[in-house]
């Protein structure tokens, strides 16, 4: 079973629209527990981490580099030791999902998001540290869109059907995606860049570059130990981190939705649906776990998984190893701390809660 996944929750600042709406905050933080006022009911949530992003000068303010340390360096740390890893951000659109994953080097390195900032560091700091390892890193970069996988780093073959797959030693797996060797920063903003513009974003009544997929970042990494190549010393170390930027978890209803809006609705909640069921019975397991089967046959955790529908849709087909198997995972729970945001920001904090008992 995999180890408990950590859950963070980040509060933006207002935006631009909601101060012109007259919005008010109604969300604050104190030590790692988020407080919403909710109409007349006040809810508390703990976590492992929150994260405030108001004001600087608040007590929890965290910034970019904050989360970075927090999440991407034990993210890093894995990847030389040969564990996997997943970070994936949960919320609304608009809800900073992005910027914690993604925001680009080129705003500075401070500001960069985890992405940008777990690949700089094992091009950067890895080879400073161990001066004799080689690390060959190949990325992928794929978005669920409608329930179909597409290519972001080749979409122009556009094979609409890619498909997952289960390998018996790997796990899930997409074969045909393209797995780009990166060599150097450079090219990975290259291909982030490429990616992203690819990316299939509908405008709703919420936001117009609100996306409605599902953008899975994958960072494949190699590192070969000791001294020379050929040495009998040398260890391979490999590991794959997947960082994953959900689609807007808002109800569809919200946004008036109708048509193609609608059965989009409809696949991209299929998705967080399933992983909402999966979340819920892994959770159940966990806390069953050791009080079933006195008298019979004990059955193992990893039984106990088998039956869960990791094959509902195909983020939890993927995401399968990050959430029950040898994977650290993480998840960051974007909100806004807005009044006119309230509903959606129960409900993010109902689903980090969820995750968190897993
Ligand atoms: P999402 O990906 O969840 O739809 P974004 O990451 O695009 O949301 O964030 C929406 C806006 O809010 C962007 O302009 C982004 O730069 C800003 N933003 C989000 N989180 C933060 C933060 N922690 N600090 C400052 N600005 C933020
Ligand atoms: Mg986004």
């Amino acid at each position: 079973m995999a180890e408990t996944i950590k859950v963070a929750v980040r509060v933006r600042p207002l935006i631009q629209r909601e101060l012109d709406a007259g919005a008010t905050i109604v969300v604050a933080i104190h030590n790692n527990a988020v407080t919403v006022d909710h109409g007349p009911q006040r809810r508390t949530f703990g976590f492992d981490h929150a994260y405030w992003s108001v004001d600087a000068k608040d007590a929890g303010y965290a910034s970019q580099e904050h989360v970075n340390n927090d999440i991407g360096k034990p993210c890093l740390e894995n990847m030389l030791k040969g564990y996997n890893f997943c970070v994936f951000a949960y919320g609304q659109t608009g809800a900073g999902k992005t910027h914690t994953l993604s925001a680009s080097s080129s705003k500075g390195d401070k500001q960069m998001g985890l992405i940008p900032f777990v690949l700089e560091g094992l091009f950067t700091h890895h080879r400073a540290k161990f001066k004799n390892d080689e690390l060959r890193i190949w990325i992928s970069f794929m978005e669920i869109y409608n329930e179909q996988i597409r290519d972001l780093l080749n979409p122009g073959r556009d094979a609409p059907d890619l498909k997952v797959r289960d390998h018996p030693e790997f796990g899930a797996y997409v074969p045909g995606l393209t797995e780009a060797p990166c060599s150097e920063i450079a090219d990975v903003k290259k291909l982030m860049d490429f990616g992203t513009k690819k990316r299939v974003t509908a405008a709703t009544n919420m936001n117009a570059g609100s996306s409605r997929s599902h953008a899975v970042f994958t960072i494949r990494a190699q590192r070969l130990t000791g001294t020379k190549p050929g040495k009998k010393d040398r260890k391979s170390l490999s590991s794959r981190v997947n960082l994953v930027d959900l689609a807007g978890s808002e109800r569809i209803a919200k946004s008036g939705a109708d048509g193609l809006r609608l059965r989009e609705g409809c696949a991209i909640n299929q998705s967080l649906t399933a992983l909402g069921l999966v979340i819920k019975q892994l959770a159940e397991i966990q806390r069953d776990g050791g009080k079933k089967g006195a008298g019979r046959r004990k059955s193992t955790v990893d039984e106990q998984t088998k039956a869960i529908p990791f094959r509902a849709s195909k983020l939890t087909f993927l995401l399968r190893e990050s959430l029950a198997g040898n994977s650290k995972t993480f998840m960051v729970g974007a909100i806004s701390p807005a009044s006119c945001s309230a509903d959606e920001t129960v409900s993010t904090l109902r689903f980090a809660s969820s995750v968190k008992r897993v």
